[in-house]
């Protein structure tokens, strides 16, 4: 099997109609770029950046951090990558942002990712100038984790854009292009999307956090997992949701969380009509092979029937329509 996975490396991920799907790889470290190579996969959908920050004893200053992104983009080529800034705090809490509460209750919850990084803006200038520098003269792909309001979404992107004014204006050379994206993992934002979606280049939906803040189930919590279900109507009808009005706006929308890299909800995914996926390594020959035993047409039209009167076992449902169909 193995060997039949690696025999896909070279062979694009197509349904048997002809529909492509982005399949793209998660990495947080240097040396998690060579999973593209390794796999075939179409990019970094997900550069955890923080992991970075997580494994230094100090915080990594502006020119290692600048070092770490121009690596990464060296090696990736012309594949793209998109950096997501930094999700930390809560219980990511680092030892010397001594500034960060470890002691919160709810760390999930708590003052993390875009929350933190927007107050705590040194943090953020710091990595905007060193992503705007490691993307010259390129495309720079950033993202921003648990954006809960279309208003942080804004700030975000003003306070990138006017580190780009500062440096261009002390003549450094700047990215040709940069895109900017947020991540939908906190339920609110999917009820500002008519406010968000004018502004974003694409969308990528976090399904870790997502469904735990969606069926208020701790993510790390064992004793929950059987609750922890990413084929439930709800999750389902959820992205359905997002789906809909971001197709309609031409936002590319994808899905970075672990969902993406079981075969049976990437089906579901694909069925909804989400076609850019970000997964770990290992699950690209997977989600591959099972891409292209797909006929695309047909499983949307399954998946959305089955969305009108969801059967009380989703999960059998769609496996038996795997089944019936060669999947
Ligand atoms: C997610 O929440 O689905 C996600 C991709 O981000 P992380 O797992 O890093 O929180
Ligand atoms: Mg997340």
């Amino acid at each position: 099997r193995k060997a039949a996975y690696a025999a896909l490396r070279d062979v694009a991920p197509e349904t048997k109609d002809g529909h492509r799907v982005t399949v793209m790889v998660n990495a947080g470290l240097r040396d998690d770029v060579a999973a593209l190579d390794v796999t075939g996969a179409d990019g970094i959908g997900l550069f955890r950046t923080e992991f970075q920050f997580l494994v230094s004893a100090t915080l990594p200053q502006r020119e290692r951090q600048q070092r770490l992104y121009r690596e990464v983009l060296d090696a990736a080529g012309p594949r793209p990558v998109i950096f997501r800034t930094v999700d930390i705090g809560g219980d990511k809490a680092l030892p010397y942002l001594t500034s960060v509460d470890a002691d919160e209750e709810n760390p999930a919850m708590g003052w993390r990712a875009l929350r933190l990084a927007l107050e705590r803006d040194g943090l953020m200038k710091a990595q905007a100038r060193a992503l705007l520098e490691a993307a010259a003269g390129r495309t720079l792909n950033v993202m921003f984790p648990m954006v809960s309001e279309a208003w942080e979404f804004d700030q975000a992107r003003d306070l990138f854009e006017a580190q780009r004014a500062f440096l261009s204006g002390r003549g450094k050379r700047m990215p040709l292009e940069i895109r900017y994206g947020a991540m939908l993992e906190v339920p609110a934002l999917a009820y500002q999307l008519d406010l968000l979606l004018p502004k974003v280049d694409f969308l990528s939906i976090g399904t870790n956090d997502l469904t735990q803040f969606l069926f208020a189930a701790d993510r790390a919590n064992p004793k929950l997992a059987e609750r922890y279900d990413w084929l439930s109507p709800s999750i389902l009808r959820f992205l359905k949701a997002v789906a809909e009005p971001a197709r309609a706006a031409g936002v590319p929308l994808g899905v970075c969380g672990e969902m993406g890299g079981r075969p049976l909800e990437a089906m579901a995914l694909i069925g909804l009509g989400i076609d850019r996926l970000s997964i770990t390594p290992a699950a690209v020959g997977p989600i591959k092979a099972m891409i292209r035993s797909l006929d695309h047409d047909a499983l949307v039209g399954f998946v959305g029937e089955l969305l009108v009167h969801p059967p009380a076992d989703m999960r059998g449902a769609l496996a038996g329509w795997a089944a019936a169909h060669g999947v």
